[in-house]
């Protein structure tokens, strides 16, 4: 197994462009601060609808650095937090017509790739959320909604996956190369006219100015892009969680593999446990898996330079064998870091007096998220009502954090109690109360 500096995804590109980092005094109308999906997308969407516009993009390390560059590359027609809650913040009629927003997004994404000529390895198949037991079945059946949900054959037809007794199919996602996609988004930004500069840290974020070490960008919008990052900037430790999430890519399966599992319509499939797995099949012929590694670092540490634990790699491994049956080789592991609020619901703020917008805390299920925040953010500095500046994420966050060591203690409790669920459910073949209990607080996503 390599060691990879960001991801296997990007190691898979090899070298990037260069781009200096900002040396000097810059005048800008939006300065953006990171350069993942959020940011990048933000910077085209503003430079496509005015083009007069004049957008600087301040990068710490390089396009893709953060969970743009490592994510599972679902994109998900979905935004993480239950119905329930969407439904308490902004009326039944607001859920609704963010789950549209949300899901219509996922043809969006697959729309401007291709007009911006994004090879990202689009594939909209769908996604499964496989029951492996009938507790997690019987999960399903209650979970159902307006997904489909298909017995073991029909499954079977799709992908074959081990001891399977069902799935709850949703039409509402594709799958991406991850580092593709952000790496061909700074691209499309450059040619509308942003300007990206990289190894260039924002230290200071005030009313007009961002700070950097090699000078300055004045400019009348500020948009923090830093999702779990956001924890580094002075004063905002408490806004989101930056937790933990981990991968494995295998080496390509053989023809004989791939024609015994099927899996022809590139659906992304989620595990039925309740610490779940989240998959994808490569455009290269991999399997690509996920899961929650060591849960947090305590005080809301972001550094996830190192591949995970050997442990963790080794239970993803596990996964993979007992999904697939495939005692595969495994090529890579790495990890990142994603954005999660007090709530566990994700938020599109704007301070207009302050000149201060930010978007974050998708809790895993950002890829199509950050879309949908951008062409929000874009709406909204542009002082325009639209159906987006409507929904009802927009709007500050409703809570922060405890301090610590009360907030180490919440997420690695609720870790626990989804790992314990687990092993209950396998012993008792009962769902397990703990389930529920880290469910409800918890909400679910990547
Ligand atoms: C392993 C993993 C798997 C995931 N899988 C999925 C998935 O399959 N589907 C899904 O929907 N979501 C998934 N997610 C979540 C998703 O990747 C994120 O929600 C999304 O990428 C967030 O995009 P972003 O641009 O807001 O933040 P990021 O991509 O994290 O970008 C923030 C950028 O800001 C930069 N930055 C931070 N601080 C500063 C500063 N002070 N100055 C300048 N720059 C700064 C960082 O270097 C970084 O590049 C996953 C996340 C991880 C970690």
């Amino acid at each position: 197994m390599r060691a990879v500096a960001v991801s296997f995804w990007m190691e898979q590109l090899g070298p990037g462009p260069e781009r200096p980092p900002l040396d000097g005094r810059f005048e800008a109308d939006v300065c953006i601060v990171g350069a993942g999906y959020t940011g990048l997308w933000t910077a085209l969407e503003l430079r496509r609808a005015d083009p007069s516009l004049r957008v600087i993009v301040v990068e710490k390390e390089t396009v893709g650095f953060g969970a743009s560059g490592r994510n599972g590359g679902w994109v998900l027609g979905a935004l993480v937090g239950s119905r329930a809650g969407w439904s308490a913040r902004g009326g039944e009629a607001g859920a609704t017509a963010l789950e549209s927003a949300i899901r219509e997004t996922v043809d969006k994404i697959g729309r401007r790739a291709a007009e911006e000529g994004i090879d990202c390895d689009y594939v909209k198949g769908g996604t499964l959320t496989v029951a492996q037991t009938a507790v997690q079945l019987d999960r399903l059946r209650a979970q159902q909604g307006d997904e489909e949900l298909l017995d073991a054959d029909e499954l079977a037809a799709r992908v074959r996956v081990q001891g399977a007794l069902g799935a709850l199919f949703s039409p509402h996602c594709a799958r991406v190369q991850p580092a593709k996609l952000v790496r061909g988004l700074a691209s499309a930004a450059e040619r509308a006219g942003a300007t990206i500069y990289e190894r260039t840290q924002a230290v200071e974020l005030e009313h007009g100015r961002v700070r950097t070490p090699g000078g300055e960008v004045n400019a009348r919008w500020i948009v923090r892009a830093t999702e779990a990052y956001t924890a580094d900037l002075p004063g905002l430790r408490r806004q989101l969680a930056p937790v933990t999430s981990a991968m494995i890519a295998t080496e390509p399966l053989s023809a004989e593999v791939w024609a015994e599992l099927g899996w022809f319509g590139c659906e992304t499939i989620l595990d039925g446990r309740n610490l779940y797995t989240y998959v994808q099949r490569t455009a290269d012929g991999r399997i690509a898996l996920g899961g929650r590694g060591v849960p947090y670092v305590f005080g809301s540490g972001t550094a996830r330079e190192l591949s995970p634990p050997r442990s963790v790699v080794e239970h993803l491994r596990g996964r993979v064998r007992d999904l697939f049956g495939v005692d595969a080789e495994i090529a890579s592991a790495w990890q990142g870091v994603l954005g999660v609020s007090r709530t566990w619901r994700p938020a599109v703020g704007i301070d207009e007096a302050r000149g201060f917008a930010w978007a974050g805390g998708y809790a895993g299920d950002g890829v199509a998220a950050a879309n949908l925040a951008a062409r929000t953010l874009r709406d909204l500095i542009l002082a325009r009502d639209t159906e987006l500046t409507r929904l009802p994420w927009v709007g500050p966050l409703e809570r922060e954090w405890e301090p610590e060591p009360f907030r180490y203690a919440g997420i690695h409790g609720v870790h626990k109690l989804l790992g314990a669920a687990d092993r209950r459910e396998l012993r008792t073949g009962k769902e397990s109360v703990f389930a529920r209990v880290a469910g409800t607080i918890s909400g679910r996503g990547h």
